[in-house]
C-alpha cells in the first residue's frame, strides 16, 4: 500500500495528507501522555475508542447544526476530515471545579460552578499551554473580537449537548476542550469544531459513584485507562460490535 505523506504527528495523532485537496486523514495513536509529555505510555485500543468517540460526538454535534471538520471514519483508526486552520486556542468549558482551576483557585474539585466558564489556553507545548485571556488573543492577531464571540457561543452549544448526551448515560460532564478551525467556503470564513472530541479531552465523573471515566484515570493511576474509555463507548452504544452489528448466521434445516 502506497504510504501516505506524513504532515504533523502530535502526542496522540498524526496527520496524513488526504484523497482529495483539502482533507487530511486523522489517525488516533494508542500514546497517553500526561503533564505536557512528563508521562507517557501505550494503552493498547485507546487509539480505537477515540477515532469512535469522537466520531459520535462530532456527528452528534453536525447534526443539532454545529459545524465540524468531520467527514467521515475511515477504517478502526483512522477519519477523513476537512483541512482547516487551526487557531491556536485550547478553549476549555467547565461546569465544576476541577484540574488546574480548583488548583489555582483552591477550589474542591467538583465544585459546582455558578455558571459555566469558557476560558482559554494558548496551543504552545513549550510554554506549557498557559492560560491567556481574551484581549491578548485579539492584541496578537490569534483570533478577531467576532470570532471570539462566535467561539464562546459555539463552545457553550457543545458543552450543552455534550452534558445532556453525557448525563443521559449517567455521566456527569465535569469540563472539556475543544479546538476550533477555520475553513473558507468561496471566500467565507467559517469556524468549525476540530481536532477531536473524547475522554482524552474531558472529565468525565460517574453521576451515582463519582468513578472518573477519562484521561484522569491515568494521569492519577487510577487503574485502566481503556477499560474506562470502553466503558464510556458502551453506555454511549458505540463500541465496535454495536456499530457494525451484523445478525448471527443461522443454521437452515
Ligand atoms: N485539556 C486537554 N488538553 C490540554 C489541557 C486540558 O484536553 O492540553 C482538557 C482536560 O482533559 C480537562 C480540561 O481540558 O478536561 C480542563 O483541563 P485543566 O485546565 O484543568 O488542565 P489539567 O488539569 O488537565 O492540566
Amino acid at each position: 500500500m502506497a504510504r501516505r505523506k506524513l504532515i504533523y504527528e502530535g502526542k496522540a495523532k498524526i496527520l496524513y495528507e488526504g484523497p482529495e485537496p483539502g482533507t487530511y486523514v486523522q489517525y488516533f495513536k494508542d500514546d497517553a501522555t500526561a503533564g505536557n509529555g512528563a508521562k507517557k505510555d501505550v494503552i493498547e485500543g485507546k487509539g480505537v475508542l477515540n477515532n469512535r468517540l469522537s466520531e459520535f460526538f462530532m456527528l452528534g454535534l453536525a447534526n443539532i447544526g454545529i459545524p465540524t471538520h468531520f467527514i467521515r471514519r475511515l477504517n478502526m483508526r483512522e477519519q477523513l476530515i476537512r483541512q482547516v486552520e487551526i487557531i491556536p486556542l485550547e478553549v476549555i468549558v467547565r461546569n465544576f471545579a476541577a484540574g488546574s482551576m480548583a488548583k489555582r483557585l483552591g477550589m474542591e474539585e467538583g465544585a459546582a460552578l455558578p455558571r459555566p466558564i469558557v476560558e482559554f489556553s494558548y496551543k504552545d507545548d513549550k510554554l506549557g499551554d498557559p492560560l491567556v485571556p481574551e484581549e491578548y488573543i485579539i492584541a496578537f492577531g490569534w483570533a478577531s473580537q467576532q470570532d471570539m464571540d462566535d467561539i464562546v457561543s459555539m463552545a457553550l452549544r457543545v458543552n450543552d449537548f455534550m452534558s445532556g448526551v453525557m448525563y443521559g448515560v449517567g455521566i456527569k460532564l465535569i469540563d472539556f476542550k475543544i479546538e476550533i478551525g477555520r475553513v473558507w467556503d468561496n471566500e467565507f470564513p467559517r469556524l468549525v469544531v476540530a481536532d477531536e472530541i473524547s475522554p482524552d479531552c474531558c472529565r468525565l465523573w460517574d453521576v451515582e459513584t463519582g468513578q472518573k471515566l477519562d484521561k484522569d484515570v491515568f494521569r492519577q493511576d487510577l487503574g485502566n485507562l481503556a477499560d474506562a474509555y470502553t466503558e464510556v463507548a458502551r453506555r454511549l452504544g458505540v463500541l465496535p460490535s454495536n456499530v457494525t452489528h451484523r445478525p448471527k448466521p443461522t443454521l437452515i434445516n
